[in-house]
């Protein structure tokens, strides 16, 4: 096979396996698996793996990667995170539940349900902390009077997201919180929730410590699954795989250099002014790989004697001394997962999936 590179590789079998393995944790204390696909641009091949390892819906921020998970002929139930007013004649259209927080948005969503002859599934997702989405818990009751008002909505649970914009973890105190607030709403208007979504891959420490989850009996993971991790301190969750991708680019050249730059300092290609300690003669390489494709920051050589010196648009700079590179080497990197999610969206990185056929769909040359 001819090598294309820069390349993703996705190891499928370990996806699916992580994706088993969370199922079988959290089915312990009755919690199922939201798959969450925004990460990989609700890549067919990666969400089947998804599928095949347990999880009950896949959920994605973008209605377009939903859109194209279910032109490649994915059936599951979708789930949008995040949803917008203008978009809500395709929501109530592609969409199965939609996370909502605003009225307005829920008025339109159940007026193009109306016309589309559907019952547009919702979750209310509850403000507890984090500051991101969420309505807060003093308007909730207010919020939900008006929305089991509107006729062509079906009201399914409550959620929360933690530890994404104000780097809240979920603990029992939140946690208890969201469970209260479901059997409050439940009792003041007299329905049965049914989706409790209480988190991301960031509750891992908190059901794993916790004696009770409650009311709480769904999560929605896109990291542990992907990348084998919780995210509140970014520890590898035991027996999952944390080398799901690896990043492979070209050395382009490969010459023995000074650690310095010589001449007239200004700014860099970034604007700004870089300085550089002293250490003489040093073997660095390039690689035809940059800040156009990836997080640079979010990278680690899988070769420990390679040390990342920095990076411009479409160059990588590395420190070989201790393992010289030649031109055409291959070198192969561990991505966090703000890499990753450039990665993926880079047009100029070519996706190799391992173990397992591609869809046509996801795989389109680019
Ligand atoms: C992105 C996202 C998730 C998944 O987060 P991970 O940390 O990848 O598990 C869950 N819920 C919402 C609302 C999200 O936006």
């Amino acid at each position: 096979m001819q090598a294309f590179l820069p390349r993703l590789e996705i190891a499928l079998a370990q996806i699916q396996e992580n994706a088993r393995l969370l199922c079988a944790l959290y089915e312990k204390k009755g919690i199922s698996l939201m798959g969450v696909s925004k990460a990989v641009l609700g890549d067919p091949a990666i969400v089947a793996a998804m599928l095949q390892g347990g999880v009950r819906f896949i959920a994605d921020s973008r209605l377009e990667n939903i859109q194209k998970m279910q032109a490649a002929g994915l059936v599951t139930q979708f789930v949008l995170l995040r949803t917008a007013l203008s978009q809500a004649e395709a929501v109530v259209q592609s969409v199965d539940i939609s996370l909502n927080t605003e009225l307005e948005t829920l008025q339109e969503l159940s007026y193009y349900a109306q016309v589309q002859q559907k019952q547009h599934q919702v979750i209310v997702m509850v403000e507890l902390g984090d500051l991101r989405e969420g309505v807060l818990p003093g308007d909730l009751a207010l919020f939900i009077k008006e929305t089991v008002a509107l006729p062509h909505l079906k009201l399914v649970g409550l959620g929360c997201n933690l530890a994404c914009y104000g780097g809240i973890k979920p603990d029992e105190r939140n946690m208890q919180a969201l469970s209260t607030l479901v059997n409050r709403i439940e009792q003041a208007f007299q329905l049965r929730l049914t989706v409790i979504s209480g988190g991301n891959s960031a509750n891992y420490e908190w059901y794993q410590a916790t004696p009770a989850v409650g009311r709480i009996n769904n999560l929605r993971l896109g990291e542990a699954i992907l990348l084998g991790r919780e995210t509140v301190s970014r520890k590898a969750i035991p027996g999952l795989h944390t080398h799901a991708f690896q990043l492979i680019a070209e050395v382009i050249e490969s010459k023995q250099k000074p650690s310095r730059p010589f001449g007239t300092s200004g700014q860099d290609a970034f604007g700004h002014v870089p300085s550089f300690p002293d250490r003489g003669l040093r073997q660095r390489a390039i690689l035809a790989l940059g800040r156009q494709d990836v997080l640079v920051s979010g990278l680690t050589a899988r070769n420990q004697q390679l040390a990342i010196l920095g990076s411009s648009s479409d160059h990588l700079l590395l420190d070989s001394e201790q393992h010289p590179l030649r031109v055409g080497d291959e070198v192969t990197f561990d991505l966090d997962y703000g890499a990753l999610l450039a990665a993926m969206t880079s047009p100029f990185i070519r996706k190799q999936w391992l173990q397992g056929s591609s869809p046509a769909a996801a795989s389109q040359p680019c």
